[in-house]
């Protein structure tokens, strides 16, 4: 998305949390409780992912996106498909998407990324950088 900016990737937190599990440090009831609000979103908003579980290994993750920012007015907080994203994008000046993958097996779920979009993003300086983010997970999934 062209005026995506401020990107914040969360693979590390991730990785840190997927490792404490590995190492008996904590269960899997502790990272599997989505709540029935983040699986409805999922179902109704989500968008599938070629990922596999880390947890139960059995289903693909979904990406849920949600929007926050005052211009949102009530719809902030809410969870939106990511094809109403550009188009959002271009009707406001500024808000923020939060990336959440879930599970719709164990209902493990873990925020992946978070970043700014809006017609803000268009007024020069957007070309370093944001597109960072989108190969590397192309290159991932294709695996
Ligand atoms: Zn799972």
């Amino acid at each position: 998305m062209r005026t995506q900016r401020q990107v914040v990737d969360y693979s590390l937190q991730k990785r840190a949390v997927l490792r404490e599990l590995l190492a008996g440090r904590i269960g899997t009831y502790d990272v599997c409780d989505a709540s029935p609000y983040l699986k409805n979103a999922a179902r109704f908003h989500g968008e599938p992912t070629e990922h596999r579980c880390p947890i139960c290994r059995s289903e693909n993750l979904i990406h849920v996106h949600y929007i926050y920012g005052d211009e949102l007015k009530q719809s902030a907080g809410q969870a939106r498909s990511r094809v109403e994203l550009p188009v959002l994008a271009m009707t406001l000046r500024e808000f923020q998407v939060f990336v959440v993958e879930v599970c719709p097996g164990c209902d493990w779920n873990h925020l992946v990324e978070q970043f700014l979009l809006g017609r803000d993003g268009l007024a020069g300086g957007v070309e370093d950088g944001p597109e960072d983010a989108t190969p590397a997970r192309r290159r991932e999934a294709r695996r």
